[in-house]
């Protein structure tokens, strides 16, 4: 066998790891459903809701249609007047569509903003818990996180004041995910006010407001960044079509920012993928032009699972749970059951404990920044989020 080894070729940046606790929780549930095991698993941010009929029908047409050929980079005008005109009324953003940039999921949408800013030098704060995907991609772009934490008590929202404490000069972006993935915390109106107070001090941070579950809010109401006054030009906001219109394989997204974030985003998107799926957009505008029906029903069961897991995860002593205003994650607390038995060393020995023994699959929560909590996921049946709180009702009764 040849001595050569490409492992050693490999550039730094390729040790990052995207994901690792899930895509780890997700492979061990799988080999041990190999085994014969029964295992629920509460792990996956995804719809378990079919794409709406019209919108898989909006696609089909516009394949039939001979719609398949290479789009414009940042998206086919139709799509991009769509956009701009949902931001308009639904969000009051008054961005033009010379302003949005189509993606292959918001994950590149976010990818296309980070790059479009952040060199070597510049800070980049994360509100923590936070979705994983922020931490890499800034480490990715040569920037450096600065992770700001709340926990449970402070219902997982980093304060106005917290950021403000943590600006430097080289501080250059601010990463906000309201509603929250992982916990289903809200800003409201007024907490998002404080933070703009702090934003407009600094002479050059921007805002990259992740607005990704606004659809899926069950109490109260969520803002979105950008529309708070003065704030449009110093906010990115990104959003799209995986999780509200059950599309997460249909990868569309998009990002509404500044014309000279805009144009730089889709170079970025040009150097690495070009347009988004050409045929995908028309269903995208058929999404979009739709009345909210399918939304709201996905919402109403989401609403009734959050009940379900909310009320399951109360009878559990020790626990410790902040309400879950919106989104289809629990971020429950179960800092007082750590570090006393090697079971439940940290948050990572206890998922994989919860799995092994007890047949459940949860996320740890220090794939999102917080090592006291743990994420389930109620994008799943209310069977099987029912068999799962009874399984970890037993695990974490066993531990007691
Ligand atoms: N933003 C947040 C907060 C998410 O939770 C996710 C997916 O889990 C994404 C973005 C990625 O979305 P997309 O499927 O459009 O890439």
């Amino acid at each position: 066998m040849s001595a050569f080894n490409s492992a050693a070729l490999l550039a730094t940046r390729a040790s990052a790891s995207d994901e690792g606790a899930i895509i780890r929780m997700s492979q061990k549930t799988r080999d041990l459903r190999a085994q014969g095991r029964d295992v629920v698993s509460l792990t996956l941010g995804e719809p378990d809701f079919e794409t709406p009929l019209f919108i898989q029908e909006a696609a089909t047409d516009a394949m039939r249609a001979g719609f398949t050929h290479y789009s414009p980079v940042a998206g086919i005008p139709e799509l991009r007047n769509a956009v701009a005109h949902k931001l308009k009324t639904e969000n009051g953003l008054a961005y033009s569509a010379s302003q949005i940039v189509v993606a292959n999921g918001v994950k590149q949408a976010i990818a296309n903003a980070v790059f479009s800013l952040i060199e070597p030098g510049d800070e980049v704060i994360l509100l923590a818990p936070f979705w994983v995907s922020y931490e890499l991609t800034v480490k990715l772009a040569g920037g450096t996180p600065r992770i700001l934490s709340a926990g449970v008590e402070q219902e997982f929202k980093v304060s106005a004041q917290q950021v403000a404490d943590a600006l430097t000069p080289q501080t250059k972006l601010l990463i906000l995910n309201s509603p929250n993935n992982p916990t289903g915390a809200v800003w409201t109106k007024g907490e998002l006010a404080a933070l703009a107070k702090v934003v407009s001090k600094h002479p050059r941070l921007m805002v990259l407001s992740d607005d990704m579950y606004e659809y899926i809010v069950f109490d109260g109401e969520a803002s979105s960044f950008g529309a708070l006054p003065g704030m449009l030009e110093r906010t990115i906001t990104v959003n799209g079509f995986s999780k509200s219109f059950a599309m997460t394989g249909w990868r569309l997204g998009y990002a509404a920012a500044p014309e000279p974030i805009a144009r730089s985003m889709a170079r970025m998107q040009s150097a690495f993928t070009a347009g988004a799926n050409s045929f995908v957009q028309r269903a995208a505008i058929a999404a979009l032009e739709a009345p909210r029906d399918d939304v709201a029903r996905m919402r109403e069961s989401y609403r009734r699972r959050r009940d379900i897991v909310a009320a399951g995860l109360a009878e559990i002593p020790g626990i410790k749970l902040s309400p879950i205003p919106a989104t289809f994650y629990a971020f429950p607390d179960v800092s007082s059951f750590l570090g006393r038995r090697t079971e439940a060393a940290t948050v990572d020995a206890l998922c994989d404990w919860l799995l092994d023994v007890h047949g459940v699959t949860t996320v740890p929560g220090s794939a999102f920044g917080d090592d006291r909590c743990i994420r389930l996921s109620f994008a799943a049946s209310e069977r099987d989020i029912k068999t799962g709180l009874d399984r970890l009702k037993a695990g974490f009764a066993a531990l007691k």
